[in-house]
């Protein structure tokens, strides 16, 4: 079983604070000011450039990868790690649709983040062959995907609702149509198991700001299936994706594994903080992790409707058809979000009307949860959100 105690003493956790957005941000893990204190002095300031070899900086980014792959199910040299998740988007759908080039359509959903979409739109329309981004809503996913489509652009937690996909079910199907998948896994690494080998994917790709509390801006992860780490084309050929950076060859070759999928040079600050925010996962069964997130989210939605009629559930009711983030939805939601901020309780809004909350076994307790109903309760029936302060949106909601 998976100490949740011990997990939750591995981070900075402001006192009185209610932390439900970890979805969003995770919290900073102790160990990361001492490993990012010995980088900066030891490595970076004492070794200087020799640090890229007597300390490993170079070979991080796949060291991290392959920590990361443990928790997807991803087999060791199949995911590299760096860049943003945007930018990790735009490489694996651009490798995708290189493997179907007689295809036309990128099939997505309209809960799919707007990143991803928008770097879909960027892309079909700078490959300029007749290619057409086709959005349908999420349930209709399955019987939309036809032999038209080139690849399924898919993120598996909506992140709004937390509606969750049947990856496994919908691979499959894209298969049958000689379809590949791409799926973003933004808000299920670290949230839910997830198991990239056994559903068969093609490409995923994530971020690790979130769930797997790698600091604000943390590199992003990518996974190739096996089977394409070596015909998988990087759009992005850069010269640390090269199959030998240091021949300085004046052509491109890409590696022969997942690595071609890096681009420049790793941000070795930021992977050594994510390097360290991951030991927090080394003594922790996903499977754990999930049955708790559930235990946590059937709570809060039970509390917060027994209290508040006036909040309308906007996740899916059944835990196990969404991931581990409850919405629910209000016309005031911007204002009573602040108001619960005001209160201690950290979530955060999505436009148009949701306030949304992630739950986070490893550092979140029952007690809190409930505490945060109690709370959100006074907000609603203290009218706390009806203050003009709470009227002006900041740039980040
Ligand atoms: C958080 C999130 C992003 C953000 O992308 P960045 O490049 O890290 O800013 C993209 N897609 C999804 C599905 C997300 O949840």
């Amino acid at each position: 079983m998976t100490d949740f105690a011990a997990t939750r003493a591995l981070f900075h956790l402001p006192e009185g604070m209610i932390y439900l957005d970890g979805n969003s941000l995770g919290p900073l893990p102790l160990a990361a000011e001492t490993r990012v204190a010995e980088v900066m002095r030891g490595e970076w300031g004492g070794e200087l450039i020799k640090a890229w070899n007597s300390a490993g900086w170079i070979t991080l980014p796949a060291r991290i990868g392959d920590r990361i792959g443990r928790l997807i199910g991803a087999p060791a040299g199949s995911v590299a790690t760096g860049d943003t998740l945007s930018i990790k988007v735009f490489q694996a759908l651009s490798a995708a649709l290189a493997l179907r080039p007689d295809r036309t359509v990128v099939l997505s959903d309209t809960g799919n983040f707007p990143s991803d979409l928008y770097i879909a739109q960027g892309l079909l329309k700078a490959l300029g062959r007749g290619l057409e981004l086709r959005l349908v809503p999420p349930e209709k996913v399955a019987n939309a995907i036809d032999e038209s489509v080139a690849v399924t652009l898919i993120t598996e937690v909506d992140y709004r609702t937390g509606r969750l996909h049947d990856m496994a079910a919908l691979t499959a199907k894209a298969h049958a149509a000689g379809a590949l998948t791409v799926w973003d896994l933004a808000h299920s690494a670290g949230a839910i198991p997830v198991d990239l080998t056994a559903a068969d994917a093609d490409f995923a790709v994530g971020c690790t700001y979130k769930y797997l509390n790698g600091g604000p801006g943390a590199p992003a992860f990518i996974y190739v299936a096996p089977r394409f780490a070596d015909s998988a084309q990087p759009i992005l050929s850069g010269w640390m994706g090269h199959e030998a950076p240091f021949a300085f060859d004046l052509d491109y070759r890409p590696h022969a594994s997942v690595e071609r999928m890096r681009v420049g040079t790793p941000p070795v600050l930021a992977l050594s903080v994510l390097d360290t925010a991951l030991d927090a996962w080394d003594a922790v069964d996903m499977t754990d992790v999930r049955a708790q997130s559930i235990r946590l989210s059937e709570r809060f939605i039970a509390e917060v409707e027994a209290r508040c009629p006036e909040l309308e559930l906007a996740s899916p009711r059944d835990p196990l058809a969404r991931g581990s983030q409850v919405s629910f939805r209000h016309p005031q939601g911007y204002a009573i979000m602040q108001a619960l901020i005001a209160n201690n309780v950290i979530g955060d809004f999505r436009a148009p009307d949701l306030i949304r909350f992630g739950f986070t076994p490893l550092y979140l307790s029952e007690d809190e949860v409930v505490e945060a109903a109690r709370i959100i309760e006074r907000v609603m029936t203290e009218r706390l959100w009806d203050n003009p302060a709470y009227a002006t949106r900041s740039a980040v909601t």
